[in-house]
């Protein structure tokens, strides 16, 4: 155990994880940042990013943390590729414990662990995976405008995304599993009132089609049992995502979801010292752009936190 706690541990790696990483260490507090199990977030699953400024000709999501990784290492920011598994946050001191067993002590830790999109769990899913499958509408429904395209989900973030892809494609197949929607009411009726959405009720997917990109869905009418395919270019699954936040449940207030409740213009949690930002605190927004956004504001709050008690 180090002799003095460090000032701040960050534990995540995506777009608020590093940027909380470039704004600590500018701010002399010499943070350390634990990667998790998936260094770089969810942007390592996408392939092109065209939607965070500053990027005129788009990026590809791995090179963009790349990136976001060396501008935090050049103010001194300590990287390190391991998860935490454990935390106990009770005190003034925080104790982190790594997988290798290690525990570490801080005053101030970051959370932005993420979120993770669920998935159907068909082996044809991985393997389409950016040929033409994808978590992420407001991502990549650019790349498939003037073309068919197939949503799978019912609830808001679904009709949202059915709704913004409805804007660029000449027809959009929304797949809901049940015979009702679990979207709210308003979102609803805009996506019945959208004429080329079109909702297939009681259906789920049996296969998405394709050998080196989608060609379109299998899917099953669960009431009839009726099997048929619909022909798309692009599989969108929009059925939630769960937010990286186990280890701190019973500790952090939460929402039944998982997602980490932060008290309102700021990212302070529950217990003074811990930030949260990124998507382990956001179930709206969920952009780069946002998550970079918190990330920065959970640096700002933690070290007016470490100034105010005098740590630093
Ligand atoms: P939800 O958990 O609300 O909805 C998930 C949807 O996916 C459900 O309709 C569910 O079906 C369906 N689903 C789950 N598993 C499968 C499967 N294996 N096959 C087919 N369908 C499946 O997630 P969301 O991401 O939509 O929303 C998360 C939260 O964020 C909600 O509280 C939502 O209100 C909020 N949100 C708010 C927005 C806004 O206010 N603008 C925008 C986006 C999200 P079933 O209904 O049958 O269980």
């Amino acid at each position: 155990m180090a002799d003095k706690p460090l000032n701040c541990v960050i534990v995540g790696s995506g777009p608020a994880g590093y940027t909380a990483a470039i704004y600590a260490a500018r701010a002399n507090m010499a943070p350390v940042l634990y990667t998790g199990q998936e260094p770089g977030g969810q942007l390592m699953i996408t392939t092109d990013v065209e939607n965070y400024p500053g990027y005129p000709d788009g990026i590809m999501g791995p090179q963009m943390m790349e990136d976001f990784k060396k501008q935090a290492e050049r103010f001194g920011t300590d990287v390190r590729y391991e998860m935490i598994t454990a935390t106990d946050l009770s005190g003034e001191v925080k104790v982190l414990t790594t997988e290798s067993g290690q525990k570490i002590e801080a005053y101030t830790v970051i959370i932005s662990t993420g979120a993770s999109a669920r998935w159907l769990g068909l082996e044809s899913e991985q393997r389409l995976m950016n040929k033409g499958v994808s978590a992420c509408a407001v991502c990549d429904g650019f790349f498939f405008r003037g073309q068919e395209v197939i949503i799978v989900g019912a609830g808001d973030t679904a009709a949202e995304e059915a709704s913004y892809l409805a804007k660029l494609c000449p027809k959009v197949h929304m797949l809901v599993r049940r015979d009702e929607m679990r979207a709210s009411k308003i979102m609803q009726k805009r996506v019945m009132e959208t004429e080329n959405i079109q909702i297939h009720w009681n259906t789920e997917t049996v296969e998405v089609l394709g050998e080196e990109e989608v060609t379109g869905a299998k899917v099953r009418n669960r009431v009839t049992g009726e099997e048929s395919e619909i022909a798309a270019n692009g599989f969108f699954v929009a059925i939630g995502h769960t937010p990286n936040t186990g280890i701190f449940k019973g500790q952090l207030d939460m929402e039944d979801s998982g997602y980490l409740i932060t008290k309102p213009d700021s990212t302070k949690t529950n217990i003074e010292g811990v930030f949260a930002s990124g998507d382990a605190q956001d179930h709206v927004y969920r952009q780069a752009v946002t998550a970079a956004g918190t990330g920065c504001m959970a640096a700002l709050d933690a070290e007016r936190y470490l100034t105010a008690k005098e740590l630093i």
